[in-house]
């Protein structure tokens, strides 16, 4: 089935196809690489990368996001610190791309404004000879928004009436007031510049999107996304540009991710009521959690973060963990069950459709879960076969290609981010939880199964103390033994 979404340039949902037979070209608007992205950043690079793991199970795709590396924080905040643009950038790129590791988010094409200095300055010279930019007295550009008739269309904002020659040279606007916004703009005494061909200078936000995107992807995109704050004033300007630099239309499909808020207000560094990756990890939270409660609810909802929530997230991943050990690890009567493979081919459909469903990732969850209720008790009474263990994993593993929650791997990257605490002179951060979920790092499940299985071996034996002396040397590793009728299970805290 099509996938349908939701376009914000038509205001509806709608079928999606590829404009290059089966190839989809999508480009992410990435992050601006000042400071550590907070997880309102991460709800929209991980609905980003739902949308990329769905898309790649139907189509070949081309997705390329772009990392800000130059912009008016940046040039202030790097030559306060007395460093190069790059030296300064370098440290935060690395982080943002640790943190989507640990997020596990899928690496993009990545594209650096600072490598595409000179093909915005050639397309700036462009939109000067078709007329729809000029030069003002100090060497900077603007983009003539009196030009663009159709500008506004994105954003359905209705700018007649709007001030002509009127300008903004500040990446951040005014809602609701349109001005000639700034293509390049020169540089005041001190300041970073380029030589180009259009003078000294830099680009502007905007003009970054448009020429990159279009340099790697066509004149025409399938796919643009980003969070909903973008829509405007970002990209109505890319829009206005490329269009008017192309004639042709610039995007297919916009799709925007709507804000996590945190108390019913957005999650943002100006208003301080944020959490980095790390913050969160570092009181005791796993990756595979923040990643569940994220993806949790669609795109197109605003997602209210509490702890609870991360709490109720880390659960569900638990439930889904176990059951596919439990599938593992037990021993079950040759033989299978239809109802058990008509319930894996059902919910693996039911995903599908969901998620065609413009990323309906709360009902594509909800039929996981529904499978995996009625697979735990088919095996409570005995009624799950051996052969209906490889439908079921199959699956799983078509939930996980998008979902990307099943590995237990929580512990390496909760360890990284304690040493890197540790060396930035900051362990006063790291929560005992923590610590104790990093310990079970490095210790293969194999290693953990023998132990497991010495541990019962002394039970049989009575010899409790050696028993409760490797429970307790399991827990140092940060692993949790549950005993059962049925045997010993474990899992990493
Ligand atoms: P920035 O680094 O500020 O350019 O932002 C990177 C991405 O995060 C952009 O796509 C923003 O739209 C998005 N974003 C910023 N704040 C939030 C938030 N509270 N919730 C969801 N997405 C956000
Ligand atoms: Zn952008």
């Amino acid at each position: 089935m099509a996938p349908h979404f939701f376009n914000t340039l038509s205001g509806r949902i709608e079928e999606f196809q590829p404009l290059h037979d089966q190839e989809v070209r999508m480009y992410a608007c990435g992050p601006t690489v000042y400071d550590f992205g907070h997880i309102g950043n991460f709800r929209t690079f991980v609905f980003v990368d739902l949308l990329r793991r769905y898309l790649k199970q139907h189509y070949k795709l081309h997705h390329v996001m772009n990392i800000t590396d130059v912009d008016d924080k940046i040039i202030r905040n790097s030559a306060a610190a007395g460093v190069s643009i790059n030296e300064y950038t370098k440290k935060y790129q690395q982080a943002f791309l640790e943190d989507a590791d640990a997020l596990n988010i899928e690496r993009p094409e990545i594209v650096r404004a600072t490598e595409h200095i000179e093909e915005m300055a050639r397309f700036i010279q462009k939109l000067v000879d078709k007329g729809f930019a000029y030069r003002v007295e100090d060497g900077s550009y603007y983009f003539r928004i009196a030009k663009f008739p159709e500008y506004g269309k994105l954003s359905k904002k209705d700018f007649a009436g709007m001030e002509d020659g009127a300008r903004v040279d500040v990446d951040e606007y005014e809602k609701d007031n349109a001005r000639d916004f700034a293509l390049w703009k020169a540089p005041k005494p001190g300041e970073h510049y380029w030589e180009t061909v259009i003078g000294p200078g830099r680009p502007g936000w905007h003009i970054e999107c448009s020429v990159m995107s279009m340099n790697a992807l066509g004149e025409t995109l399938d796919i643009h996304t980003g969070g909903e704050d973008l829509v405007f004033p970002h990209h109505e300007n890319e829009i206005a540009q490329s269009e008017a630099a192309t004639g042709k239309p610039f995007v297919r499909f916009w799709i925007h991710a709507r804000f996590l808020l945190v108390e019913g207000e957005k999650m943002s560094k100006s208003l301080g009521n944020f959490y980095t990756l790390r913050d969160l990890v570092l009181m005791g939270h796993k990756p595979s959690s923040i990643r569940y409660l994220l993806s949790s609810v669609p795109y197109r909802k605003q997602l209210n973060f509490t702890f609870d929530g991360l709490t109720q997230a880390a659960n569900a991943v638990e439930r889904l963990r176990n059951f596919k050990r439990r599938l593992e690890m037990e021993q079950r009567e040759a033989g299978s069950n239809e109802a058990i493979a008509n319930l894996a081919d059902e919910t693996r459909a039911k995903m599908d459709a969901a998620l065609a469903d413009d990323m309906n990732t709360a009902q594509a969850l909800a039929a996981m879960f529904d499978m995996v209720r009625d697979a735990n008790n088919a095996a409570d009474r005995s009624e799950l076969k051996q052969g209906d263990v490889d439908p079921l994993m199959k699956t799983l593993a078509a939930f996980d290609s998008v979902f990307a929650v099943m590995t237990d791997d929580d512990a390496q990257k909760v360890k990284k981010i304690v040493e890197w605490a540790e060396a930035e002179g900051k362990a006063e951060k790291i929560s005992p939880q923590a610590r104790e979920i990093a310990a079970a790092a490095g210790t293969s499940d194999a290693q953990i199964d023998a132990l497991v299985h010495e541990m019962q071996e002394a039970r049989k034996a009575k010899n409790f103390a050696r028993g409760d002396q490797i429970r307790a040397e399991l827990n140092g590793m940060g692993i949790i033994v549950e005993v059962t009728k049925d045997g010993a299970r474990w899992r990493r805290k």
